[in-house]
């Protein structure tokens, strides 16, 4: 999930929002200051309430964060890299490069958010009973009260079976720990989760059906959403599983098409560019190195009157040594490393020589050949209609 806006990093992790936490947020604020803290706590002016509830907001948005955070960190513990955590409409994500080394790991991971929401659940509720004893107001106590009491429902709902929610990861590394296949314990998570979801969505249309009242409707919304992240998720174990053996080498275009440094941009384009369906080119150096990357949009904005003088060194851009893959990298881990959007490439380099190259279209072939049962090898069928 792309992020709207980054808020920083904690313990070196960059922390962002998707744009819907703050939809997620307005509802939050508008039904604190108008229902919640007016029937917890008559008798102040509406813009007491509103501040209020915006403080209140805020706090909660922390302590989804917080979860988030302990999932990360112990992930991180474990020696799985935390690329990112985002807030979103649903609550947060903690996007993992890599697996968990072993099942326990990747219990206490699954674990590590939940508790940390029913450990802050009792720190607000023992904050509650304080200010209650030393007689303060009772819109600090309605305040944090509610934030004990959805703290516990976070904790609560996450810890439900059913992949992708926490409760399904904890469910995936127990049958990971009692049966020793990982693969098939994450398929059975995910159909916990998609036998969930139906549970979820029928509890909430008996609900509307048997009070008249639409608030059963939330259940159903998150039944829907938990059908479809199971069936997602579903069908990347089956994904991973297949591509588990398949390595960059195995899907890399290759000889790759790449320009030189010293090459004009104008023979570069004729001999080339036009000629091949790639966006994106390695650019190699006399020494044969990787030098940078060229893209189509970099060399239109070299005027045409001086594509013959100016040199494709002078206008590719440095590439990221990270982003340089090895023909023996797993394609799962190569696809982490390729940066977004869909006509970046990563070149694949051997002793320092470029080897191939690896585009996100080659992925998705890749993926999409997983799907249908197939492993992509090098030479072998899946080869033979490669234009
Ligand atoms: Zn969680």
């Amino acid at each position: 999930m792309g992020q709207t806006a980054r808020l920083g990093r904690i313990a070196g992790i960059p922390v962002g929002v998707h744009w819907s936490v703050f939809v997620i947020m307005l509802l939050l604020v508008q039904g604190l200051a108008v229902v919640i803290l007016p029937g917890g706590a008559p008798g102040h002016a509406a813009a007491v309430y509103w501040a209020v509830a915006v403080v209140v907001a805020v706090v909660f948005l922390s302590a989804l964060l917080a979860h988030e955070l302990g999932h990360s960190l112990v992930a991180r513990h474990y020696g799985v890299r935390v690329r990112a955590i985002t807030l979103w409409l649903l609550g947060g994500v903690s996007q993992l490069d890599g697996e968990a080394p072993h099942a326990r790991a990747d219990l206490l991971i699954a674990l590590a958010g939940p508790v940390v929401s029913l450990v802050g659940a009792g720190v607000f509720a023992a904050a509650a009973a304080v200010v209650h004893a030393l007689g303060g107001g009772a819109l600090a106590v309605t305040g944090l009260v509610w934030l004990a009491v959805v703290n516990v429902l976070l904790g609560v709902f996450n810890l439900l079976p059913g992949a992708p929610l926490d409760g399904g990861r904890v469910l995936a590394a127990v049958l990971w720990w009692v049966r020793g296949d990982r693969a098939s314990a994450r398929r059975a998570a995910a159909r916990a989760g998609i036998a969930l979801g139906g549970v979820l969505i029928a509890a909430g249309f008996l609900q509307v059906l048997l009070t008249a009242n639409f608030r059963g409707l939330w259940p159903v919304l998150l039944g829907w959403f938990l059908v479809l992240a199971a069936r997602a998720e579903a069908v990347d174990t089956v994904v991973r599983n297949t591509l588990a053996g398949v390595r960059v080498g195995d899907v890399m275009t290759t000889p790759a098409v790449c320009g030189y440094t010293s090459q004009s941009v104008a023979d570069f384009v004729a001999t080339v560019a036009r000629r091949h369906p790639h966006r994106t080119f390695p650019v190699l150096d006399l020494d044969g190195h990787v030098a940078g990357l060229v893209s189509l949009t970099r060399l239109g904005k070299v005027p045409s009157a001086d594509r013959e003088r100016v040199r494709l060194a002078d206008v590719s851009a440095p590439v990221d040594p990270a982003r340089l893959l090895n023909p023996a990298t797993t394609l799962v881990d190569a696809a982490a490393a390729l940066p977004a959007g869909g006509h970046r490439l990563a070149p694949v380099v051997t002793e320092g020589r470029l080897a191939g190259i690896v585009t996100h279209g080659d992925v998705a072939r890749a993926t999409e050949l997983a799907e249908l049962g197939i492993a992509p090898h090098r030479d072998g069928p899946a080869e033979q209609d490669r234009p």
